[in-house]
């Protein structure tokens, strides 16, 4: 017999899988009850609740779909665009590209606008073009990843609200670690995953739309034929060509009907519920505050240490700080001895900056003092080895003084 797999402790610096608080890890090993079973479905209108509050929305539609991010994208896309349906989709990342491939699959006439790996869009250039294309849809993402930018939102919900277009985010990013105002910037219908600054595993992504959502999609309701009852009919419109993700079938499975659907992922609702709690606990406007406290650490180690910080403008997604590699450098090498000499875990990037910069995320629970010193020696002792000329024994110091003057705020900086 093989022998049980016991992962290693590792510091996980990366934009996502971070790490996960250990509450939630504690939750994943609870007992499993019946879907059916009134503490279940407690704990699933209970998890709506929480859900609402993390995208601050007062909409009814707040629930979880079984898979990482791209699933509550796939499911919210797939129930909302009908084929032919013009949907614009504004690029600035590896990410925005995933929702106009999405976009593509689920029959949309997808039309694309794409920036620079390096900045966002400004307001007026997509109102310009919702003015012009007049799209059914439009989707972006909230906080780049791959670059490490995030898009203002407010002006853009504002323009498609006016437009009449619905208005759709990734927020995988973002979510429980930077502001994020659903129902202020007149988001439709939003998704995340909770690898991020949820801080759980991957695996569930909690997403909400509003009515007006709802009501796109309503002439395209169906219930499942071996469950339905005498006045269930046929969809009047084409019905979702998903059933997995089909976001009515689901409707009737998180509300009072609870209409049998797919078997709830028991074990992955413990843990969203936990790392809600905890972000609930922690408060919104103080996690925020205790993200953007790291990064400013993290940031003053890099630079520090001479090394360039890409994408330091005000779009910065502080969650994310991405380093250039100093030329002649090995992005491998680096990584790969901060791994295994330090159990550290950074990432790369993709596509054009791909070996180009590093990636160093500082999200949810991995969001702690310990990890920013512990990156920021792994770092400088991996390029040291390497032989790539920094300045030394500056970065951890760095970073020590940023905490010391925050000290008034001492009680969010968790270590
Ligand atoms: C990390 C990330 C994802 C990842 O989604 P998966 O479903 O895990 O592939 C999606 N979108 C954004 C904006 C991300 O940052």
């Amino acid at each position: 017999m093989k022998q049980a797999f016991i992962p290693p402790r590792r510091t996980i610096m990366t934009p996502g899988p971070v790490e996960a608080d250990p509450r939630v890890l504690q939750a994943l090993s609870s007992p499993i009850v019946g879907q059916f079973d009134p503490v279940f479905t407690d704990l699933m209108n209970e998890t709506m609740k929480l859900v609402r509050s993390l995208y601050r929305t007062d909409n009814q539609w707040a629930f979880t779909i079984d898979g990482t991010s791209r699933a509550g994208m796939e499911a919210i896309m797939v129930s909302l665009i009908e084929p032919g349906d013009k949907v614009l989709v504004p690029i600035y990342g590896r990410f925005g590209y995933l929702l106009a491939e999405i976009a593509g699959r689920c029959g949309g006439d997808v039309r694309t606008v794409e920036k620079d790996w390096n900045t966002v869009f400004e307001a007026e250039e997509i109102v310009r073009l919702i003015d012009e294309v007049d799209p059914v849809i439009t989707a972006i993402v909230h906080g780049e990843t791959s670059t490490g930018c995030i898009q203002p939102l407010e002006k853009i919900g504002a323009a498609c609200r006016e437009h009449g277009s619905l208005f759709l985010v990734d927020a995988t990013a973002t979510i429980g670690g930077v502001e994020f105002r659903m129902d202020d910037w007149n988001v439709d219908a939003v998704a995340g995953g909770t690898q991020k600054c949820i801080s759980g595993p991957s695996g569930t992504s909690p997403i909400s739309f509003n009515d007006r959502a709802a009501e796109k999609m309503e002439p395209r309701r169906q219930v499942e034929l071996g469950i339905r009852s005498e006045t269930d009919e046929d969809a009047e419109a084409l019905p979702v060509r998903s059933n997995y993700f089909d976001l009515t079938q689901l409707q009737d499975y998180w509300s009072p009907r609870r209409l049998n659907h797919h078997t709830e992922a028991t074990s992955m609702l413990y843990a969203l519920y936990e790392s809600l709690r905890i972000i609930a606990e922690e408060g919104l406007d103080e996690r925020a505050f205790r993200h953007t406290l790291h990064e400013k650490a993290l940031m003053a180690g890099v630079q520090a240490m001479g090394l360039e910080i890409y994408n330091n403008h005000a779009h910065k997604l502080p969650v994310v700080t991405c380093i250039r590699i100093p030329d002649g450098v090995d992005d491998e090498a680096v990584r790969l001895l901060m791994l295994e000499e330090f159990g550290v875990e950074i990432a790369s990037s993709f596509g054009p900056l791909k070996g180009k910069i590093w990636r160093i995320g500082s999200m949810g629970y991995s969001a702690r003092k310990e990890n920013v010193y512990h990156v920021l020696f792994a770092l400088e002792a991996a390029l040291t080895s390497c032989g790539a000329s920094i300045h030394h024994g500056r970065a951890v110091a760095a970073a020590m003084e940023i905490y010391k003057k925050s000290n008034s705020a001492a009680e969010f900086i968790s270590t």
